[in-house]
């Protein structure tokens, strides 16, 4: 779904699994607009399920079987999917600004129901985001026209990225770290159409920086080049909102699902363990009501 960049959104719900699918559909139904963002297909983390004994009233359903009753669910609501990573959100004041892609959208409410990442940060990465590591390549490929990019990518759907970024940069080395299943699919040619993407076969290790140039270290060497991109499905949730307050890996909330900034509220496993997809969808419901009751309360003060 293309988004509506002039209007402000009620609740802006940031990802497609349970907890976040579950706040749209809450919100939808106390009659606020939604702006759903994450993955057309659900989330993986559902789809790839075997098979799923502990949702109440599906005593055996598969995991695609769920994700797709989900979209159904979804569809029958008439709350759209939009299939767009969000990169950063801002803390305004009374709205949030969140970036997808190079654009801007406002909303009164968010909630951040993105999963958890597993796995730390690359020795390196956090002190040089933004100054040679990027996450995003719709937003950061300008700066590397005529230049040298690596970048690392976690899913298959990244490939789209490292075309575009190729159009642009003189050279691109890609690295991909996919699952065992997905890199078994993968094409022996994988980017036929341009000769000045190379794909490299290694495990990246650490990020520094040399002079002025990025130095990439993998169990296959060193690799100098200008610009890292380190592309994965999630963004960790302090990177994703500047001020948030954490607990270790997890977002802080209380019991209302709300965070330490007001009118951001976060849902299912990025709340912490259990992971679980009923207590997932349960959170996001609750996190819904919440938005709800902050928005009311926002417009009884104006
Ligand atoms: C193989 C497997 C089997 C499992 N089996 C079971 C089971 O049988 N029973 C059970 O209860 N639990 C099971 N789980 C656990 C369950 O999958 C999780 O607890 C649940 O999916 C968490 O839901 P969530 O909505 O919090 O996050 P997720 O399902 O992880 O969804 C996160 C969503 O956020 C999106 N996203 C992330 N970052 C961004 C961003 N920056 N911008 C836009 N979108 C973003 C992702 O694309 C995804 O759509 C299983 C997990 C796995 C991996």
């Amino acid at each position: 779904m293309e988004i509506n960049m002039g209007k402000r959104t009620d609740v802006a719900i940031i990802g497609t699994g349970p907890a976040g699918i579950s706040a749209a559909i809450t919100a939808a139904v106390r009659n606020k607009s939604v702006l759903l963002l994450g993955s057309a297909d659900a989330s993986d983390k559902v789809s790839k399920a075997h098979s799923i004994r502990n949702y109440p009233g599906l005593p055996d359903i598969s995991g695609s079987e769920l994700a797709k009753s989900f979209l159904d669910h979804l569809e029958k609501m008439n709350i759209p999917v939009t299939d767009k990573k969000v990169t950063m959100i801002y803390a305004m004041g009374e709205y949030y600004s969140l970036q997808i892609d190079q654009e801007f959208i406002e909303a009164s409410t968010v909630i951040l129901a993105t999963g958890v990442s597993f796995g730390r940060p690359f020795p390196g990465e956090d002190e040089n985001l933004g100054r040679g590591v990027s996450y995003c390549a719709t937003c950061d490929a300008a700066l590397y026209r005529g230049k040298e990019a690596v970048v690392v990518g976690y899913a298959p759907k990244e490939e789209a990225d490292v075309r575009f970024l190729a159009e642009i940069a003189d050279r691109v080395i890609y690295i991909p770290v996919y699952k065992k299943a997905d890199a078994d699919a993968m094409p022996q040619d994988l980017f036929p159409d341009h000769s000045n993407i190379e794909v490299r076969r290694c495990r990246p290790q650490a990020i520094s920086k040399r002079e002025s140039r990025m130095v990439l270290t993998a169990d296959c060497g060193e690799i100098e080049t200008d610009g890292i991109f380190l592309l994965r499905e999630s963004v960790s949730p302090g990177k994703l909102v500047p001020g948030l307050e954490l607990d270790g890996n997890h977002v802080k909330v209380d019991r209302s699902m709300a965070t330490n900034l007001p009118g951001l509220f976060a849902a299912g496993d990025i709340t912490g363990t259990p992971y679980q997809y009923i207590k997932a969808a349960g959170e996001g419901n609750v996190a819904a009501l919440s938005a709800v009751s902050y928005i009311d309360g926002l417009a009884a003060r104006t």
